[in-house]
């Protein structure tokens, strides 16, 4: 049977075309992707698609987008045997975290995809990304099962954990980067699909759910040297939040000074969670290296491992928004849900 993809258009640069009269940028009619990538009819595949409706720049996704994109890969999950979502690159790493944490139990692929420079235009590398995300969306193994039943960003030749992902180049056609896992495929003149790395579900019938409550009551705090109690104060005092991504240096680690580390407890103590992750691109927290990581365990902040400020947040949203306990967050916190994090 020929597979069946569903094709979601969000917004971004790579559904954008110039338009030959004024010159501007604007959106390509996905219903007709055919024109802009003919490529796509050699498939032979069922490729539908839908728009959200304005379709946005992906600095304005906010976590409701999140909860429609979700329904709509729930509403249509029995109907297709993958999913590609097109998306701007700025905040993809964002959704796709998000997207991964919200949808559990998935056993069929979700790519996200984008590009640097619009479809439409002649050296774009939207139409390579395309391709290969329906490719991949639609691949099965011998037994017939989706060969990456999981939440990825395809982005020039490679195959991303979602989840592990950042956006690290603003300019270059490869915008995004995980540094903590490896690639799930390789993309050259095969697919080759790393296997052992992928995760795979233990029963293949499980119904999709989706966690859609999502509570955003969480700040980021990145500290420097000379940051002040008041600095850190005025962002832990923000009204009704909840917790914080605590952005520390290294392997996790911070100041020792009394103030710094009294300033922590006090919040720790009112009940607000500290996730500690490394400002460094790649490698993990481990606040039992250094007496500066010591400190803040001392202080009651918790480990967030390897994961990306992105995923970390997006943890914390779903897991604030399906628990009030904090206890019951941060035990949530140290389990790796996703694949988002390693060595737990
Ligand atoms: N600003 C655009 C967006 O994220 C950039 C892009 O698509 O690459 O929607």
């Amino acid at each position: 049977m020929k597979s069946s993809i569903l094709m979601i258009y969000t917004g971004g640069t790579i559904g954008m075309k110039q338009d030959e009269r004024t010159m501007a940028l604007v959106p390509v009619d996905i219903s007709q992707i055919e024109t802009e990538v003919p490529e796509l009819k050699k498939f032979g595949y069922k490729i539908d698609t839908c728009s959200f409706d304005p379709v946005i720049d992906s600095s304005d996704i906010t976590p409701d987008f999140w909860v429609k994109l979700c329904r709509i890969i729930k509403e249509n999950y029995a109907k297709y045997d993958g999913f590609v979502v097109l998306h701007g690159t700025d905040t993809m790493s964002y959704t796709a975290s998000a997207l991964s944490f919200m949808l559990e139990d998935l056993a069929k692929p979700v790519v996200l995809t984008g590009s640097q420079l619009p479809v439409g235009m002649l050296r774009t590398d939207g139409k390579e990304n395309i391709i290969s995300s329906i490719e991949i969306a639609a691949a099965k193994d011998a037994e017939g099962h989706p060969m990456v039943p999981e939440v990825c960003i395809y982005f020039e030749s490679q195959l991303y954990r979602g989840n592990r992902t950042t956006k690290y180049n603003a300019e270059n056609f490869r915008a995004f980067r995980s540094a903590n896992y490896p690639v799930l495929a390789d993309v050259g003149i095969h697919i080759k699909y790393n296997r052992h790395l992928i995760h795979y579900p233990e029963r293949w019938d499980i119904p999709l759910k989706i966690r859609d409550k999502i509570d955003t009551n969480v700040a980021i705090l990145k500290i420097f040297p000379g940051i002040t109690p008041q600095a850190i104060d005025a962002v832990l005092s923000t009204k009704g939040c909840r917790a914080v991504v605590l952005e520390s240096f290294g392997s996790g680690n911070a100041p020792t000074g009394k103030a710094f580390l009294s300033t922590m407890k006090k919040w720790v103590d009112k009940g607000l969670i500290i996730v500690n992750v490394t400002q460094c691109h790649a490698g993990k927290v481990d606040m039992n290296a250094y007496a500066t990581g010591m400190g803040l365990k001392g202080a009651g902040v918790i480990s967030g491992y390897d994961g990306t400020t992105e995923a970390t947040l997006c943890k914390l949203f779903m897991l604030l928004g399906r628990y009030s306990s904090p206890e019951k967050v941060k035990k949530e916190m140290q389990k790796c849900l996703r694949g988002e994090i390693s060595g737990v």
